[in-house]
């Protein structure tokens, strides 16, 4: 399949679950490959967001690769949901059991990929100074893995010790004697909380919206539970690539539980909705369990009364449980699990510093200045967050036919694929996980499972038909981001209340545009399967 040009049939970027995948299914179906990562080890998101309490909130038996017997069969998961460690330790696993290693160059930044239309080839440069002709390059830079930091003045004058989430010393840190602040309440600074607030002399948490969290349910294995799931594999398999979110669980409560049954709130009188609170707990108190609580407005009001209740009974100060009650939409950000986190409020040394009630106005050298007050630091934690779904791309050069640059468009009308797997202009690049897919919606390493196996497909099918390359089409592409748009359209998702990172909400000057696609992972499966069964409609072949 090699052109005379070309260094290597496909070069693969990063090496998280996705970028290992697609490495594993290339090989196996003999091409020649070349991954990239910058880190210098194996993992992607679960290499970098070290910090403490950091875990999966999808069962681990799901949340795992299924492409290998061996993998599936040789590795034990200790408990529901894993933690960073074990799932660091599993992607190594991974990467050793499957030999990947030594296709991989770390500590390599991709800078630029710049296509050449008379070798159609790629040109792959790094910021260390590698070149690499490919046929093909697939992305599998992840979704939330491009850092931002958020734009609060003094920031980098602070003298103390100054950590970030998603880039946590490897070597961990001891919070011991500390005064610290985490900043942030999205699901990194809420499961950091609770561990943090545990070593840290006194811990201060900056928040700007409350979080919606629940208990994650987390557990170690009961004795014999974990060999029966293992033993039960194929099963399972099955149930979770035929469901909407690529798992058959959020947490450690069924979808199902979600769904059955589900009254609307607004024709259920208070009383019975407190009743429902009483049976089900946090259950009640989330959007999935009313009908009406993710589409209606009012409906919503109605669901995050409960929640504040719920809250109300878990936090003793009144001032913090109605500070912890969020103002926005329940179910317009990503849901969130936790370990311990209301209850960490209720020791002695813990702050909620509530920003509403005054902004942070800079970072100083000796700690935080607000509008209500100065608060003297040893330590700032900063969970603030990713430029998401477009970051990684955008932050590399790539130029397709005739020197387009990608992220000229997407910075000024947001992302434009088809599929989320290829987008026009750009022949032979794929993106694993890219926005108009439903990735960040479901269980990602389901949808990385599904996108590589149906690019290695697409790659085998251009070999038996002697093409050398594939496109998407312009209308086929805008039919696609008109039809992500549609689904999303008329919730909570895309009120305007709603300042989520789905949205890009989250950094300023961003595109306001919902990226992932919502109609389901199941959905989208078998139109991506329609769409190479029908002979890749949309797409040209050449
Ligand atoms: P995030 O959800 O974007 O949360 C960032 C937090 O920082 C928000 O509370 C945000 O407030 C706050 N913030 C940002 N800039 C700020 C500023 N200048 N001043 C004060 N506060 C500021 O980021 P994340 O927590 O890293 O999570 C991102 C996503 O990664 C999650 O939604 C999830 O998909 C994934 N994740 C998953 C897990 C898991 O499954 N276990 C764990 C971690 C992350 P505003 O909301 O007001 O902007």
């Amino acid at each position: 399949m090699k052109s005379g040009t070309a260094d290597v049939d496909v070069v693969v970027v990063g090496a998280g679950f996705g970028g290992l995948a697609m490495l594993y299914r290339l090989r196996e179906s003999g091409y020649s490959i070349q991954g990239v990562e910058v880190g210098d080890g194996v993992g992607g998101t679960w290499f970098w967001n070290r910090y403490p309490g950091a875990r999966v909130d999808v069962q681990s038996v799901e949340y795992s690769l299924s492409l290998s017997r061996e993998v599936q069969d040789e590795w034990t998961w200790t408990e529901l949901m894993a933690p960073q460690e074990e799932l660091e330790r599993y992607v190594n696993f991974v990467a050793d059991r499957l030999d990947l290693r030594r296709n991989i160059k770390f500590n390599t930044q991709v800078t630029a990929m710049t296509w050449d239309e008379a070798s159609a080839t790629w040109l792959v440069e790094t910021a260390q100074g590698d070149q690499w002709r490919a046929r093909f390059v697939v992305t599998a830079v992840g979704c939330l893995s491009a850092p931002l930091e958020p734009a609060i003045e003094g920031l980098h004058s602070f003298a103390g010790v100054s950590l970030y989430t998603n880039r946590f010393p490897k070597e961990g840190f001891d919070f011991t004697g500390k005064r610290t602040a985490i900043i942030g309440t999205g699901s990194s600074g809420v499961q950091a909380t609770p561990v943090v607030a545990r070593q840290a002399e006194h811990l201060y948490v900056f928040q700007r919206s409350a979080a919606y969290t629940m208990p994650a349910g987390n557990r170690p294995w009961r004795p014999g539970e974990f060999e029966a799931l293992r033993a039960d594999y194929d099963a399972i398999r099955a149930v979770q690539f035929a469901s909407p979110l690529g798992a058959a669980r959020f947490g450690a409560v069924a979808i199902g539980d979600f769904r059955t049954p589900p009254p609307k709130i607004l024709e259920t009188p208070r009383e019975e909705r407190f009743a429902r609170l009483e049976r089900d707990g946090w259950l009640a108190a989330t959007a999935f369990a009313w009908a009406d609580a993710a589409i209606d407005i009012e409906a919503n009001r109605a669901a995050q009364e409960l929640y504040a209740e719920m809250i109300r009974r878990e936090v003793k100060d009144p001032e913090t449980a109605a500070a912890l009650v969020p103002h926005y939409p329940m179910g317009c950000k990503r849901p969130i699990i936790d370990i311990g986190y209301f209850e960490t409020f209720n020791r002695d040394n813990v702050t909620l510093v509530d920003l509403r009630k005054g902004a942070i106005r800079r970072v100083t050298p000796e700690g935080i200045e607000t509008e209500q007050g100065f608060f003297p630091l040893d330590v700032i934690v900063y969970a603030t967050g990713f430029d998401a779904m477009t970051g990684a791309l955008n932050r590399i050069d790539i130029r397709g036919r005739d020197g387009a640059l990608m992220r000229e468009t997407w910075l000024a009308e947001g992302p434009r694929t088809y599929l989320g797997l290829m987008v026009a202009g750009f022949p032979n690049l794929f993106t694993i996980t890219g926005p108009g897919s439903p990735s960040v919606l479901t269980n990602m390493v389901s949808s990385i499972e599904q996108h590589s196996q149906w690019i290695v497909d697409c790659l085998d099918h251009l070999r038996e038909a002697r093409r050398r390359t594939i496109e998407a089409e312009p209308q086929a592409q805008e039919d696609w981001v008109a039809h992500v748009a549609t689904l999303a359209e008329g919730g909570v998702r895309v009120h305007e209340s709603c300042t989520s990172w789905y949205l890009g909400a989250n950094v300023p000057g961003k595109v306001r545009v919902y990226m992932p696609y919502a109609g389901g992972l199941n959905v989208y499966r078998d139109r991506c399967d329609e769409i190479a069964k029908a002979g890749y409609a949309g797409f040209t072949l050449a």
